[in-house]
Formats: structure tokens, sequence, C-alpha cells
């Protein structure tokens, strides 16, 4: 690893002044940064610690709805009370990520910035497309944990289960930079690799997240976050989904169906919703919705199995918000 400069702010604007020096990195819990910096992927002449940073770590609501400070950990969201009540998804997405270890240190923030886990990616021999090449390892190579949607340029999956919890709950990403506070809608916030090969995030140099506003559930709402491991910890999704309704009645309304790992972004699902929307959201309604989720999948040559779990994951997902709304 080369020698790096660290820089410890008091404030989120010092913090962005420390990052407006070419070079620099802002650092949460380093459970992605220190990995990508151990084998070479990233060489930041100086990073910048973000804890204790003033605002970043609460927790509360406002008007804008739930704050999370960006600096908030895994840990403590899904042990909040607050979050369990009105942002199950993204209780059970926090709860669901990584290991105990692992969630205790890494932050909002981090997790939403967290760089791809395809593993031509991340060993330093491959320079494929995502790194300047001219090539897409994964068309040809080992592909079971690739993208089965929008998989023609780079057929990376989104790592971050806080992405769709956090779009299932309408969130803002609350960001400062060198030109001020910007707040970015989350279904904006994720970058094809069609538009930037470099980046997976709306992120302009040396901005820094400090929150994620999310809308609660209320009346007769419930949300979920389902996801399918190879491994029960330690690891990534193959498949996960979050789920968002509102009773009407007995009808489902207000859905948000949003899937992960299994394209570059988080994916809105919204044909899936509107099967939903209007209907008891019983097991064979659940399933229609799951069928519309999965429509258009292109597997590669090892993951068809991705879709014949998605489409479970989505349904599991449904169930258990519709059961959810059901007993609030
Ligand atoms: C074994 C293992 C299993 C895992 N399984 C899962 C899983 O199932 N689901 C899942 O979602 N994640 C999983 N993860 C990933 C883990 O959740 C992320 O590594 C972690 O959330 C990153 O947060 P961090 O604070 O450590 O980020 P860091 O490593 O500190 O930073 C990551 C990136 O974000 C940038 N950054 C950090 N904070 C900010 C900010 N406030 N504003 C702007 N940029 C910022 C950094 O500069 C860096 O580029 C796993 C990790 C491991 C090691
Ligand atoms: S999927 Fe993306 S990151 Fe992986 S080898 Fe292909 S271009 Fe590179």
């Amino acid at each position: 690893m080369k020698n790096f400069d660290w820089i410890t702010p008091a404030t989120p604007e010092a913090a962005v002044q420390a990052a407006a020096q070419a070079g620099r990195a802002f650092l949460g819990g380093g459970t992605d940064l220190l990995p990508l910096m151990k084998s070479g992927l990233r060489e930041p002449t100086g990073v910048v610690q973000l804890k204790g940073l003033t605002g970043m770590e609460r927790l509360e609501l406002t008007a804008d709805g739930i704050t999370i400070g960006a600096s908030i950990t895994l840990a403590a969201l899904c042990t909040d009370t607050l979050v369990q009540r009105s942002l199950p998804a993204v209780f059970d997405a926090a709860r669901h990520a990584a290991t105990p270890l692992v969630r205790n240190r890494a932050t909002v923030g981090g997790n939403l910035c967290q760089r791809p886990r395809c593993w031509y990616f991340r060993h330093p021999d491959y320079a494929c497309s995502k790194k300047g090449g001219d090539t897409c390892y994964a068309i040809e190579g080992e592909n079971k944990f690739h993208a089965i949607f929008d998989n023609t340029t780079c057929n990376i999956v989104h790592p971050s289960n806080l992405g769709p919890a956090f779009w299932a709950h309408d969130a803002v990403v609350v960001v400062l930079g060198p030109k001020g506070e910007r707040r970015i809608p989350v279904a904006e916030f994720w970058v094809r690799p069609e538009e930037d090969m470099r980046t997976e995030v709306a992120l302009e140099p040396g901005e820094l997240i400090t929150s994620v506003s999310c809308k609660p559930l209320s009346g007769r709402s419930g949300s979920a976050f389902e996801e399918v491991n190879e491994k029960q910890s330690y690891d990534w999704g193959l498949v996960a989904c979050a789920a968002r309704l509102t009773l009407d009645g007995d009808k489902a309304s207000d859905v948000r169906i949003v899937i992960g790992a299994v394209a570059p972004v988080p994916l809105r699902r919204e044909a899936a919703e509107a099967v939903l929307n209007g209907k008891v959201p019983n097991e064979a309604a659940a399933w229609a919705a799951a069928d519309a989720a999965i429509a258009g999948a292109t597997p590669l040559r090892d993951n068809a199995y991705k879709v014949t779990m998605l489409r479970a994951c989505v349904k599991n997902a449904i169930l258990t918000a519709a059961a959810r709304a059901r007993k609030s």
C-alpha cells in the first residue's frame, strides 16, 4: 500500500474542503476502501476520516421524514426501534448485510458507495472495461454471480442492501460539496455503466453524503427486504427485493417493488407494482407481481438460476410487507 495522509476534520464542511485536493478519499468504516487500497485498486494520496463529524451520526424524525446520518453504522440501523417500526425494509436490509463485525464498522454512506464485487474488477491483474480496458471478462468468463438484467456493457450487480430498501422508502440522498448542498432522489443516485463506466453513483468529485432522508410508513402500511444468499453470513445477496405497500381496505395501494443484486443498479419494477396495486396482496397476487418483476431478464451462461430465485424473493418480500401492513 502506498503512503497517504490521514486527515481528521471536525465538521462536514471541513471534510469537503479537505477532499477538494485531488487524490483524497473519504473514509467511513473502511470495510471497502481499505481492501481496495491493499490490493492497489485505489491509491489515494490522503484519506479524510468521517467518524465523529457534526450531525453525521444522527438518526431522527424530521419534517423531511426519517433522517439517517451517513456515518450511522449498519449495526446501529438494525437495532434502532424507530427504524424497525417506520422503515422495516431498511431495518431488514441492514440486519441481513455482511457480518456483525462488518456491520459494527460499515456506515450508511460507505454502503451506498461501495464498489462492485465482480471478481474481475477486484482482481488487480484484469484490466476490464470498468478499469479502462476494452473487455468485459464476465461475458465469456465466470458469470454465475453477475447481472441478469441490463447486462450488455458491464455485468456487475448492485451490491448494497440499503440501495433497494432506501428506494422502497422514497429516500433522498443529501450531499455536501464544494458548491454547497444538494438533494438527490435515490432513483437518480445510481449511474449505469452506459452512462459512465468509472462510477456507480451520481456524486461529483469531493461530494460528501451527509444523510439520507426516508419516507416513514404511515396508515396501514408495511415494507420488507428479502434476499437470498449462497452463504448465511459473510456474503452479498444473489438476489434481493425491497417491497412497500399500503392497505386500502384489503387492497394494496402505493406499491413499491425494487430489486437488487441482479443488475448494475437497483431496478424499480413498475410493471410488477401495477399488477399488485388494487389487488388483495395474497399469495396468487404476489406470484403474479413476481412474474412481472422478472419479465425481460436476460441471464448469462451460468446465472439463469437467479431468475427463478428472484421470482420467489419478490413474492416473499411482498407477502412479508403485506403481513406487516395487516398488523399495523
Ligand atoms: C464479508 C463482507 C460481506 C458483506 N456483505 C454485504 C451485504 O450482504 N450487503 C451489503 O450491502 N454490503 C455488504 N458488505 C459491504 C459492506 O456493507 C460495505 O463494505 C460497507 O457498507 C461500506 O461502508 P464503510 O463505511 O466501511 O465504507 P468505506 O470502506 O469507508 O467507504 C466505501 C466508499 O464509500 C466512500 N464513502 C464513505 N462514506 C462516504 C460518504 N459519507 N460520502 C461519500 N462517500 C463516502 C469512500 O470514499 C469509499 O469510496 C460486505 C462486506 C464484507 C467485508
Ligand atoms: S462485469 Fe464490469 S467490472 Fe466485471 S469484468 Fe465486466 S466490465 Fe469489468
